[in-house]
């Protein structure tokens, strides 16, 4: 069974080295097309209203190809997860990066545990590197106040999504020197401009799948008008590699993007997967082997249901939107 307008269309399933958002295999879909390989792969809680995006993001990759970029490589940070700061200290050794993202706020930890680890990274990445934190939303507003300021005496380029809410991130924002970026917050294309208008984040971290492909994210950083940071949803190098494009082609990309996460995944499906090389990433499109492919292939009879179901719901999404323009179109000649 295939898809219609499509050469190939493969099901992976690739272990990953560490547990993520409680997923321990990433899944999806991959299909060729007359411009490349493509990825679909949204998480397995997310419908087919949800999954049209992602699905046009795979369209655009395999159909269209991406527009030109603007740059050859695209720096990128290292992710130091909640770990001890001797481990913390030795992923940002090996990982060679000017800037390393440094989560925090993880449950059953108490504050000491992040101050010791971003000390250990300040101490690893040196005085010119930059220290990024990531709360993932976790910590309520007064807490994010005194540990943002506790933490920033190792100086942070930013703090990431220290609160859930746009108007907590307001409020935080409102408070602190340091700049905020949203990243929970934005999960569709209207979400940034609400970021903006509810003065929530000086930064948004964009991800390609869910704003429905690299033209989409463009539009949505133009509007927006806010720095971007570019970031993966922990896609093989296929996925990646849209992002390393949105990346390459924004005009402006003043900080390192989170597009380093080919070694979360305990195998690729390409030959030469998407690795940093000297804290960047080269813009390029790896090519899928064969052998790789078939190592970690799965069946993949529910993703062409997923992928038809996703499709089938972004047309009547377009027709929807159709419909509405050309009846505000009607009226307006009236
Ligand atoms: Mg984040």
């Amino acid at each position: 069974m295939g898809l219609a307008g499509f050469a190939e269309a493969r099901a992976f399933a690739v272990p990953m080295r560490t547990r993520f958002r409680g997923v321990t295999v990433r899944e999806g879909l991959l299909v060729r097309g007359a411009a490349g390989w493509g990825e679909f792969s949204p998480f397995a809680e997310y419908g087919p209203r949800e999954c049209a995006r992602w699905w046009a993001a795979c369209v655009e990759a395999a159909q269209e190809g991406w527009p030109d970029p603007v740059r050859a490589s695209v720096p990128v940070n290292v992710t130091v997860p909640a770990v001890g700061p001797e481990e913390a200290a030795r992923i940002v050794a090996e990982g060679g990066c000017a800037t390393a993202k440094v989560k925090v706020a993880e449950r059953g930890q108490d504050p000491a545990e992040d101050i010791a680890r971003v000390e250990a990274v300040r101490a690893a990445i040196g005085p010119a590197g930059r220290v990024r934190v990531d709360a993932n939303g976790a910590w309520d507003v007064d807490t994010a106040v005194r540990m943002v300021r506790a933490l920033d005496r190792f100086g942070l380029e930013y703090v990431e999504q220290p609160c859930a809410t746009l108007e907590e991130l307001a409020r935080v924002r409102r408070r602190v020197e340091v700049p905020v970026a949203a990243d929970e917050s934005v999960r569709r294309a209207e979400d940034p401009l609400r970021v903006r208008a509810a003065g929530a984040a000086d930064i948004v971290v964009l991800k390609v799948q869910p704003l429905g492909g690299v033209r989409a994210a463009l539009r949505v950083a133009e509007a927006c008008g806010l720095p971007v940071v570019v970031s993966s949803a922990v896609e093989t190098s296929v996925g990646l590699a849209a992002g390393v494009a949105l990346a390459a082609a924004l005009p402006e990309l003043p900080y390192a993007c989170g597009l380093a996460t080919a070694r979360l995944l305990a195998g690729d499906v390409c030959a030469d997967p998407l690795m940093p090389v000297a804290g960047e990433l080269p813009v390029r499109r790896p090519e899928v082997e064969e052998g790789r492919l078939a190592a970690v292939e799965a069946d993949a009879g529910p993703w062409l249901a997923r992928a038809e179901a996703a499709r089938r719901a972004g047309e009547s999404a377009g027709e929807a939107a159709g419909e509405a323009a050309g009846e505000a179109a009607g009226e307006q000649g009236r």
